[in-house]
This record gives structure tokens, sequence and C-alpha cells, in this order.
């Protein structure tokens, strides 16, 4: 069995199969940065980064990602600040790169920004004038929808909806259809603009992502990602510029849409000004029990954060964890483990290959956790090599214990048991005692053994 992917395109779930055998070509949308990234980027953006992983494990992944670096609303905070757009955009992207880093998001392989590829995008706006399928009013050029008649094949609507991300049809009394939206904004006083052939002004929106397609891979690609709130009408936009231009379809091959975040029961928009930072979240709780938190909701379907789901996902991945370390003590597994191991490892990946269900391939983990404690030794390297394996995907797992500063992370602790142990040694036993204390707050439980100290995370009623 191959890997199947549902594609909004044909809301249906189809086998995965790119253009080119050995190479998948995908992009997602990237942010706006007019501000510090949002919870609602930090799920999208870990969830692309485990769909790349997970295709990099089959094929070579080109994963393109373009950054909105000039618009409204990056020209009004600007001017605000008393700052150029171009230094709030440096700012914000310099921040954003800084998130991402710290979740782990390393995946993509391409960036491009917007203002970096103005020679690419005037080529469009010609190229659909030289079509028929724009026009121009006194503050720009416009697409004219009637010019292509499949608009809303992706969404399935050609009008604007509540759940839309900031719809971005840009209004003015004289379009043509009420749909239309900006290609080129004409400069207005004081606003920053670049001196083209269509005319000094800057990109609308949409645009830049089909320039910077088209660059990289060409009329058309395999993948197409971003969150569920772009895909009317920033997709739709997308698809009409590029297949009108090309006169190829489809633009891209699979689209696939990420669901929503909430916080608390609130939905993660900005423009209802209930947005968390990845900042603020930052400073709540390590990375990977975010990670995981992500990953254990499908990529489609909405999630909220709240407290309890934050706990139960430290709870977890401190599972996999501890039976991670039980494994490493331990030499080559026996023969019975290497078959539940085995077993347990197909029936993950069957569950990844069906459209990344990552709960179904995290419900048979955690059965192979279940029934590989019931032995009381003798794990050993398939075990070890198997959570390894999940973890090169997930990345929510810290099993080589260098800790990365979010919870102090397992080295400091060995290194607190290691000290403790040496205070015993030369028996300064209230300063050891006070270690073990501290670390019991935690929830770390140590136990003294003939072989040395043992140490792992509890469930909070031993300590
Ligand atoms: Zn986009």
């Amino acid at each position: 069995m191959g890997l199947r992917v549902y594609n909004t395109l044909t809301r249906e779930v189809e086998d995965f199969a790119p253009q080119d055998p050995a190479l998948v070509r995908m992009f997602v949308c990237g942010p706006t940065v007019y501000d510090y990234s949002h919870a609602g980027h930090a799920k999208t953006y870990t969830q692309f980064d485990f769909i790349a992983r997970y295709l990099g494990r089959r094929y070579e992944v080109r994963y393109l990602q373009n950054v909105t670096d000039i618009d409204d609303k990056i020209i009004a905070r600007a001017a605000q600040a008393g700052q150029s757009a171009r230094e709030l955009a440096d700012y914000f992207q310099a921040a954003y790169d800084e998130d991402m880093r710290w979740l782990g998001n390393t995946a993509v392989t391409d960036t491009a920004r917007a203002l970096d590829h103005i020679p690419e995008i005037v080529s469009q706006v010609r190229r659909l004038i030289a079509a028929g399928a724009a026009y121009e009013l006194d503050d720009g050029w416009y697409f004219d929808l009637s010019a292509f008649p499949e608009y809303g094949k992706l969404s399935g609507r050609m009008t604007v909806a509540p759940e839309d991300s900031l719809s971005r049809i840009d209004e003015h009394h004289a379009k043509r259809n009420p749909g239309d939206f900006a290609l080129w904004k004409r400069a207005k006083p004081g606003e920053p603009s670049w001196d083209t052939q269509l005319g000094p002004g800057r990109p609308g929106w949409h645009i830049e992502d089909t320039a910077i397609t088209e660059k990289f891979f060409g009329a058309q690609y395999d993948l197409h990602g971003g969150a569920v709130d772009l895909i009317f009408p920033h997709h739709e936009a997308e698809i009409a510029q590029m297949e009108k231009i090309s006169g190829r379809a489809p633009l891209a091959r699979y689209w696939m849409h990420t669901g929503l975040l909430r916080i608390d029961g609130a939905k993660m928009a900005r423009s209802e000004g209930n947005f968390t930072t990845v900042r603020q979240l930052r400073q709540q709780w390590d990375r990977r029990t975010l990670r995981y938190a992500f990953i254990s909701h499908h990529y489609r379907s909405s999630m909220e954060v709240t407290d309890e789901l934050m706990d139960s996902a430290q709870a977890s991945r401190k599972r996999i964890e501890s039976l991670y370390r039980r494994a490493t003590a331990d030499g080559p597994s026996p023969d019975a483990v290497a078959r539940e191991v085995r077993a347990g490892r197909e029936a993950f990946f069957a569950a990844l290959d069906d459209d990344f269900d990552t709960p179904g391939a995290l419900a048979a983990l955690f059965s192979l956790v279940r029934s590989l404690n019931r032995h009381e030794s003798g794990l050993g390297a398939d075990v070890r090599d198997f959570l390894m394996e999940v973890d090169a995907l997930f990345d929510a797992f810290d099993l080589r214990g260098a800790g990365d500063g979010g919870d102090g992370g397992d080295a400091h602790i060995e290194e607190q048991v290691r000290l403790r142990a040496e205070l015993r040694a030369a028996r300064r036993f209230a300063e050891a005692d006070e270690i073990r204390a501290q670390l019991a707050a935690k929830g770390i439980i140590i136990e003294d053994t003939a072989g040395g100290t043992r140490w792992w995370y509890g469930t909070g009623q031993e300590a």
C-alpha cells in the first residue's frame, strides 16, 4: 500500500503520485510579516513540517514557502511605528524564522520573499492583461473573473463566507464582478512603491504566490498546502491566475488544508483580536510538548489548545521517552519483542500512509508501548531503533537527552542525578536530598539500586 492523500480539489482520498516519481515539489503559503506569528502558524507549519518529513522517507522533497513582505497591514503598522515597511517586515520575518527554528520546523528548503520577485510578478500581470483577463481602474489592475469560468472549483463557491481568513477582496465601485481581486495596486501618496511597466505600485496579495511557484516549479507542481481559511479567496485566486496564464490545469495536483486552531474555545484569528503568539506559547510550554499536541491531532481537524491537552501531551511524550531509556539499557531485542515491534511498526506506518493519520499512528504506538511494558526487561535495540525512526518524523521526544532549554531537558536531569550520586558518595546527604526534592517537584522519581541510580518521569502519584 502506498501513500494516500485527501485532495481538497477533488474532495477525495487519492493515491499520491508526484509528477516526477523521485521528487515532490510542494508549496505552502507563508506568513505575512507584520506581527509576531500566532499559535495557528505554529500548528499549520508544524503539521506541514511533519508531512514534508514523511514524504522525505520516499521522495526527495522541495518545500517552498513564500513570505509576504508587503501589504496593507505591513504599511499601516510601519507607519504607526515610524519605520519603513522594509524594516518592519525584516524584523518580523526574523522573529518568524526564530519561532520556527525553536519549534524545530526544518523541512522548508526554499524561502521566497514577495519583494524579491517584482519582475516575475509584473510578468504574470502583463500576461494576464495580454490574455484579456485583467483590466485597469484608477487604483490599479484587477483580475476579471468572467475570464475564468472555473473560478470556485476548489472551494465550491464564489463569494466570501464567515470562516474565510481576512477576505482581501479589494473593493472598488467600478469592478466588473464583485469577486474581482487586485493584481497590482497603484501607489498612494506616502506608500512604498516599485516603478514598473505597470506603473508605480505594489503587488496584490495573491499574485506573489503564483509568480514565485512559477519561478521555482513552473506552471504546475505536486502539492499546495495552507490552512483551511486560505481556500477562499486566496487559493482560488492562485488557480485563476496561473491556469489562465499557462492554459494548463491543475496548478497543483494535490491541495492539502490544515484545520484551524482554537485556544480555550476562541478561534485563532487576528481579525477577532484574540490570538496568542508563538512567543507566548514558548513561555508556557516546551517545544516538544507543543509539537506532540499538534501532531496528536489529524492535520485536517481543527483543534483547541487547553491546559488539559498540553498536560496530557507532556505525559504521553514522557511515556515514550521512559520506554526509550529502558530500551537503551538493554542489548539486542529478544524474538518476542522483535515480533511485537514489527507488528506495531507496520500498524504505525499504515496509519500514516492513510492521509497522514497521526492519531491512528499514535494509537498503534501506544498499543505497542502497553504490550512492551509487560516485559520486565530486555527490550533492546529494535525498540530503540523504532522510536528513533518515529522521532525523526515527529521530533517530539527527547530521546538523546540533549535537552533543548524548554523544560531544562534530560541532559540537565542527568547532570543533577550524577551530582546527587557524587554528593552521596561524599556522604553529603543533606545536599543530595535537596537535589532529590527539587527533581521530585518536577515529577522526576529517583531510585537507588545496586547497579546505580535510575530515574524516570512519574505520574505524580509516586512522588
Ligand atoms: Zn499564499
